[in-house]
C-alpha cells in the first residue's frame, strides 16, 4: 500500500489541546508481516536458556535506565501527568529487575522431575514451551507501564511479543524502542505496531495469546475473538473501587488516604477509589476534613512537575465524568468542591470533587468514572457497608480504614476484590511481583495472576514428558490397571 493511502490518526496533547502528533495505522497486512518475522526469530529466543535471556534483559534494563528521563517525558507528553510518568518508568525498571531475580525460581517451583505416583516405573518431567507470539494491547492510562507489565514476563518466558499502545497515547513507544534497538537479540523478538481497534483485531488474528488492559466493552469483544480462535486471553479491565471508613477510624489518616486514592493521576487509574462509604456518626466530620484537604490540591497546569492533578488524558473522558456528576445532581446529590471541567491553556482539568447525597441509583456510584471524584455515602452498620461495597459488577481492589488493623482485616476478608488495602489506599505497588491476585466480577478474566511470581507461567505451555523404565503394559492383561 502506498504511504499516501495509509490511514493516520491525529493525537492531541492533553496539556495544550494541540494536535501535534500523528500515527500511521498498521493494516492487517502490516501486522501479519511483523508477526511472521517475530515468529521466525522466536525460535532461537525460545531455545535460549533462561539464564541467556536474563543476560539479554539485563542489557535492556541498562539501556532503559540510560534513557529513563526521555522515556518518562514521552509518557508525560502522552498523559499530561509528569510526576506520574516518572513513577511509571521507575516501576517498569523494577519490573524488569524483578524478573531478572525471580524468573528462574518461579519456573522451578512449577517444574517437576521424578517418578509418577500412579505408575512408579514411569518418570515424569515438565517442559515449558513458550507461546510463540504474544500480543499485548494497552489502554491510555499508565500506558507504558501497563503494556510492559505483560510484555516483560512474556519475553523472559521465551515468547516473541508484539505490542500496541492506545492510539490516544502512542508517543512513549518510540522512546522505549530506542532502548530495544540497542539490544539486537531482543529487537528481533520485541516489536510494536500503532493503530486503533482494527489493528488490535489484526493482532489477535496473528497471535497465539493475547493480553489486554482496557475497558469492559472492548475486553468483551476481544474475549469473543480469542474464543473464536481458541487462543488464551488475559483481560485486565475496569474498576469501581470502594473504601469503607468505620466509626472508630482515625479521621486524619482516613481523609488523607482516601483523597490520594481517589485523585492520584486525576483519578484515571483502574484502582482509583470511586465510592466512599463512611459511618454515619463520623460522616459530617470526615466530609469537612475531605473538603479542607481537597482545597489544598493544586493542578499541574503552570508547572507539570509541581502540581498534583494533571489534565484529562483523553478529552472525551472529561465529558463522561461531567455527565455522571450532572446526573447525580439531578437525582439529589450535592457537589461540595470541584465538579466542573476547567479549560486551562488548552488542557481540560477538574479539581477534586467531593459529592454527598449519593446512592446506588446513580451512574456515579455504579459505572467507572475515571476522574477526580469523591462521592461519599453514609452507612449505619458494618454489614451494610460490606453489602454496599460488594454491590458492583467490578471487583478489582477495595480499601478499608478502621479503628484497628484487626477490624479492618475482618472487613477486608468479606469484600469481593482481587486486592484489599487496609489502613491506607492505593497499596497495589506494594504488592507487585511478591504476591498474586485475581480480580472478581468483570474486572479481570483469565487464569493465573498478572503480578505474582508465577505470572511468567501465563506465557508457557506446560508439557508433560513421561518415560517408561519398566515393561510396557500388555493389551492382554491391561484390565488389571485401575484395580489396585
Ligand atoms: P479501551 O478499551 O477503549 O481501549 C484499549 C485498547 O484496545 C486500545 O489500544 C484500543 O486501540 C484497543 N481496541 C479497541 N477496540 C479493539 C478491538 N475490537 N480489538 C482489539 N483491540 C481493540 O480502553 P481505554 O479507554 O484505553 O482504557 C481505559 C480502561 O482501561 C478503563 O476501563 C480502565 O479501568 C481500564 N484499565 C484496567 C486496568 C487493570 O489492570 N485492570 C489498568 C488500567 C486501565
Amino acid at each position: 500500500m502506498a504511504d499516501s493511502e495509509r490511514r493516520t490518526i491525529s493525537v492531541r496533547d492533553p496539556r495544550t489541546g494541540a494536535v501535534d502528533f500523528a500515527l500511521t495505522v498498521a493494516t492487517a497486512e502490516d501486522v501479519a508481516q511483523k508477526a511472521a518475522t517475530l515468529r521466525a526469530n522466536q525460535v532461537a529466543w525460545g531455545a535460549k536458556s533462561l539464564a541467556e535471556r536474563i543476560g539479554v534483559m539485563q542489557r535492556f534494563l541498562g539501556e532503559v535506565a540510560r534513557r529513563k528521563d526521555a522515556i518518562a517525558e514521552a509518557d508525560a507528553a502522552d498523559t499530561g501527568g509528569c510526576h506520574t510518568s516518572y513513577l511509571q518508568g521507575f516501576i517498569t525498571m523494577g519490573n524488569i529487575g524483578g524478573w531478572i531475580e525471580d524468573a528462574q525460581a518461579a519456573l522451578d517451583k512449577a517444574s517437576y522431575e521424578g517418578p509418577s505416583r500412579a505408575v512408579p516405573s514411569v518418570t515424569v518431567r515438565t517442559q515449558f514451551v513458550p507461546y510463540p507470539l504474544v500480543s499485548v494491547i494497552g489502554p491510555w492510562n499508565a500506558p507504558m507501564m501497563l503494556v510492559l507489565l505483560d510484555a516483560i514476563p512474556a519475553l523472559f518466558a521465551g515468547c516473541a511479543v508484539l505490542i500496541k499502545a492506545s492510539e490516544v497515547t502512542p508517543r512513549w513507544v518510540e522512546a522505549l524502542f530506542e532502548a530495544v534497538a540497542q539490544v539486537p537479540e531482543l529487537a528481533g523478538v520485541f516489536d510494536y505496531v500503532h493503530g486503533d481497534g482494527s489493528t488490535g483485531q489484526a493482532m489477535i488474528d496473528a497471535s497465539d495469546l493475547v493480553c489486554f488492559t482496557g475497558s469492559v466493552p472492548t475486553g468483551r469483544k476481544i474475549a469473543v475473538q480469542c474464543a473464536q480462535r481458541l487462543i488464551p486471553c488475559y483481560l485486565e479491565l475496569g474498576g469501581k473501587d470502594p473504601v469503607i471508613v468505620t466509626a472508630d477510624a482515625d479521621l486524619e489518616r482516613a481523609s488523607t488516604a482516601v483523597l490520594r486514592g481517589a485523585v492520584h493521576a486525576n483519578g484515571m487509574v483502574c484502582f482509583s477509589v470511586e465510592r466512599i462509604y463512611v459511618h454515619e456518626s463520623i460522616h459530617d466530620a470526615f466530609v469537612a476534613l475531605l473538603v479542607e484537604k481537597a482545597g489544598k490540591v493544586r493542578l499541574n497546569c503552570d508547572n507539570p512537575r509541581a502540581g498534583h492533578l494533571h489534565p484529562f488524558t483523553f478529552a472525551p473522558q472529561a465529558q463522561i465524568v461531567a455527565k455522571q456528576i450532572e446526573e447525580a445532581v439531578a437525582k439529589g446529590a450535592t457537589v461540595l468542591t470541584g465538579g466542573k471541567v476547567e479549560e486551562i491553556g488548552g488542557g481540560l482539568y477538574m479539581r477534586p470533587t467531593v459529592i454527598t447525597g449519593v446512592n446506588h441509583d446513580m451512574a456515579l456510584m455504579k459505572d467507572e468514572t475515571f476522574g477526580p471524584i469523591l462521592p461519599v455515602m453514609p452507612f449505619s452498620t458494618v454489614e451494610e457497608a460490606i453489602a454496599l461495597a460488594n454491590d458492583t459488577a467490578f471487583g478489582l481492589t477495595a480499601n478499608v480504614i478502621a479503628g484497628s488493623e484487626a477490624e479492618a482485616l475482618a472487613i477486608g476478608q468479606q469484600i469481593n476484590a482481587g486486592s484489599v488495602f487496609m489502613q491506607d489506599t492505593f497499596l497495589t505497588f506494594a504488592k507487585n511481583r511478591t504476591v498474586g491476585s485475581n480480580s472478581f466480577g468483570v474486572s479481570g478474566v483469565g487464569g493465573g495472576s498478572r503480578t505474582g511470581p508465577e505470572a511468567i507461567l501465563r506465557y508457557v505451555r506446560r508439557k508433560a514428558l513421561l518415560t517408561q523404565h519398566g515393561e510396557p503394559a500388555d493389551i492382554q492383561n491391561d484390565h488389571h490397571l485401575g484395580q489396585h
